[in-house]
């Protein structure tokens, strides 16, 4: 009762300061997403909005868990990572929320987010096969399957099991084939690896360059990045050609960025702003410009970097599977000795 009449006074008295509203219009993100590939689209937010965003950035694992032990008391409105894997992990740990959002259903397409709604995707990525130009041919590849075959003994260059964009492109291949399948696939693999698993895409791409291995696997975004760095990263991913996996069947393993309103939030209606801000069309447009991702809604312009690799079919599997599959492709890996 006091604290009531009090609150009034004080609202009251406060009628034209503007302290009063700001205060109130800010929303807080932990994101997994490096600064420089965020804030940009967070300014544009504020300037748009006048909601101030807050960012804290981190790694993704680091980020949950100080989550869950803020618990109530956490300040995070928003936590965006970079793998569905990881926003399943999320979901799962409690600290996330359901959204319902008409302007974020209509721009992400359904298997791009949760069930539940609880996280959206944001970006999208795509997991390829590259190959060196001058030693392999574009006839001699065709699926993610096919990599296990002989012809790729010693052959192939790809990062370890411990990194989440494989265990989402395994937890795929689990989803179309089966266990007892994808296990024989993965032994094949590690038989094709021209060296023991070290490094990010990156590190992957600069070896077929290099001339250690013949294939790499990796996304998208780290050839488009290597393109339009230095003249030494612009010489090696020019040695590398985008193939698109598996478009005789069920598409190209595709995987998000995204986001999800957490538990806690205390300005729940600024982040399911900012959700939808970053769904649409100049977000969209903004991620396939600068990181060379692809936009997540259908119809959305991408850069002449993207274009050269060509359309591509992308699986329509439910991302919420490569969450829900990644304790199984995590244990399959390590049956086949994938380090
Ligand atoms: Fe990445």
């Amino acid at each position: 009762m006091y604290k009531k009449v009090l609150t009034n006074a004080l609202l009251i008295c406060g009628l034209g300061l503007p302290l009063v509203a700001q205060a109130a219009e800010e929303v807080n993100l932990y994101s997994a997403r490096k600064e420089a590939l965020i804030k940009p689209l967070l300014d544009q937010f504020t300037d748009k909005t006048g909601i101030k965003v807050n960012l804290v950035t981190g790694k993704a694992d680091a980020l949950l868990k100080r989550l869950q032990s803020e618990g109530d008391n956490s300040p995070a409105d928003i936590l965006l990572t970079t793998d569905a894997g990881r926003l399943h992990r999320a979901k799962e740990a409690g600290v996330l929320q359901a959204v319902e959002s008409d302007a974020l259903d209509a721009a992400i397409p359904a298997h791009y987010r949760d069930d539940a709604k609880e996280w959206y995707g944001l970006s999208l990525r795509a997991r390829v096969i590259m190959y060196a130009k001058d030693r392999v041919k574009a006839d001699e590849l065709s699926t993610y399957e096919a990599l296990q075959g002989e012809q790729w003994r010693k052959r192939i260059c790809i990062r370890s099991s411990s990194n989440i964009y494989n265990q989402s492109l395994v937890s795929s291949l689990i989803a179309a084939n089966g266990d007892e399948k994808v296990e024989t696939w993965a032994k094949g693999m590690v038989a094709n690896f021209a060296k023991p698993p070290a490094g990010g895409d990156r590190d992957q791409i600069k070896a077929v360059a290099a001339g250690v291995c013949d294939i790499a696997v990796a996304n998208t975004y780290y050839l488009g990045g290597m393109l339009h760095a230095d003249a030494k990263q612009q010489a090696a991913a020019q040695q590398v050609v985008v193939f698109w996996p598996n478009q005789e069947g069920r598409g190209t393993h595709v995987n998000v960025s995204g986001a999800g309103v957490t538990k806690s939030a205390k300005n729940k209606d600024n982040a399911v702003k900012l959700l939808e801000f970053l769904a649409s069309d100049e977000s969209q447009k903004w991620y396939a410009e600068t990181n060379h991702e692809f936009p997540v809604k259908a119809g959305v312009a991408v850069s002449d970097t993207l274009k050269a690799w060509g359309e591509f079919k992308a699986d329509t599997l439910s991302l919420s599977k490569l969450g829900e599959l990644n304790p199984e492709a995590v244990r399959l890996m390590d049956r086949a000795g994938w380090r």
